[in-house]
């Protein structure tokens, strides 16, 4: 006997007939003989709704009300699966995140899961009962309810899948699985069978949605097997672990791309030898994530920083960044919108020379400028024109091969 952790996203517990669905799968997996542990987000776009509430009471709503409102979606959810299951005759209970023992730092918005005391849901499991946890919350040491970061229940189950030494977590959501590029955008994109962990990592960081970034980092740095998988199709899913096998011939394991970059310059900064730092570091405390970051030396020798940022952080980094200008050392800055990021992600790149150079030389034959690159061991990005953005997509889909299913073979990814 196993211990399963399934987590429902909130697509597939968008109605009651959805969330009926979702306790037939946990009903099949306990009666396969496992102890299960189900999390479940908020019922469709719940949380969206309520977050239009919120600012409708404040422009600027308080971040410690904003969790206490957040959280109360999720709880809907695990009392109406629960009753499901108890109208099914299974022995079920609901737990909310901190009496689940999900502790996180003292942060409301995102904070991270910094232990789990499962004390309690084992005391479940040993009971013989179906434990349903809401996602996407917390409790901090000060006994504040946190949450997570939109997104954050993948993170939940995979926490409790690596706490409770779980088997399996599987994420029912609603596609099949983990895909080559996005099937709504790239028309020839396939579903994938297995991905390996750091090359998920990648892809969800470059806003593949189908999984929190968080999530995988768990389930990497603990060894929990993950499956993306269909909670309304009976097919397999994707599974996500240590070593992949790579599709004969193919180096490249998908293509991401992600809208609304933004690249800013700092213009004329001073000191050649702390100013990237004391800006970078400026930007980090105020939790500005920078990605693709390129300095130049202009011909009289004073020094330009350019770096892309995700647009919801533009005015913040303007604000910022010009409240620190004295102590900075600036003269201007300046910012280009309408840009976009592609990727391509795949492990085969470390043993493969020449990845980037063909990606660049595919995208200029097909008239597609490049604005700014960054490369990682398993990653190549280039920021593009947004009006060019699903074009380069498909043109790096074909050009990798990307578009026909290959014979799988069995090597190790690393
Ligand atoms: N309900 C939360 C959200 O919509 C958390 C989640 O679904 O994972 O972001
Ligand atoms: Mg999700």
């Amino acid at each position: 006997m196993g211990l399963i952790v399934q987590k429902f996203g909130g697509t597939s517990v968008g109605d009651m007939e959805r969330i009926k669905n979702a306790a037939l799968r946990v009903i099949e997996e306990k009666n396969r003989g496992n102890d299960v542990v189900v999390v479940v987000s908020a019922m469709g776009k719940t949380t969206d709704g309520l977050v239009d509430l919120a600012y409708q009471a404040s422009a600027k709503p308080s971040k410690r009300e904003m969790d206490m409102l957040l959280t109360t979606g999720e709880q809907i959810t695990i009392s109406l699966l629960t009753m499901v299951l108890l109208e099914s005759g299974y022995n079920a209970v609901s737990m909310t995140g901190w009496q689940a023992g999900i502790e996180t730092e003292d942060i409301h918005g995102n904070a991270r899961i910094t232990n789990i005391n499962s004390d309690r849901v084992q005391q479940n499991l040993r009971d013989n009962r179906i434990v349903v946890v809401a996602g996407f919350q917390g409790m901090a040491e000060s006994r504040e309810i946190t949450t997570l970061g939109r997104g954050g229940s993948d993170t939940t189950a995979v926490a409790l899948a690596a706490a409770l030494n779980a088997d399996r977590c599987d994420i029912y959501t609603d596609v099949n699985g983990v895909y080559t590029s996005d099937p709504r955008y790239v028309k020839n994109a396939r579903k994938l069978s297995s991905v390996a962990y750091d090359e998920m990592l990648e892809l969800a960081n470059l806003g593949a949605g189908v999984l929190h970034p968080r999530a995988v980092e768990f389930a990497k740095n603990h060894g929990v097997p993950l499956v993306v998988r269909s909670s309304m199709e009976k097919q397999e899913g994707t599974m996500i672990e240590e070593e992949v096998s790579m599709e004969t011939g193919l180096i490249v394991r998908g293509v991401a791309f992600e809208e609304e970059i933004i690249r800013m310059t700092v213009i004329g900064l001073e000191n050649e030898i702390t100013g990237l730092s004391s800006i970078f570091t400026t930007l980090a405390k105020n939790h500005i994530n920078v990605d693709i970051i390129i300095q130049s030396k202009t011909e009289t020798g004073s020094i330009n920083l350019s770096f892309s940022i995700k647009r919801e952080s533009l005015e913040d980094a303007v604000e910022v960044l010009q409240n620190n200008r004295g102590q900075l050392g600036f003269s201007s800055i300046e910012h280009e919108s309408g840009l976009a990021k592609v990727s391509i992600v795949g492990s085969g790149m470390i043993s493969n020379p020449g990845v980037a150079a063909q990606m660049f030389e595919a995208l200029a034959n097909n008239q597609i400028p490049i604005k700014m690159v960054s490369t990682s061991e398993i990653k190549v990005s280039a920021v593009v024109d947004e009006a060019k953005m699903l074009k380069a997509a498909e043109v790096l889909h074909t050009e990798f091969n990307l578009d026909k299913a290959q014979e799988p073979q069995k090597v190790s990814a690393k």
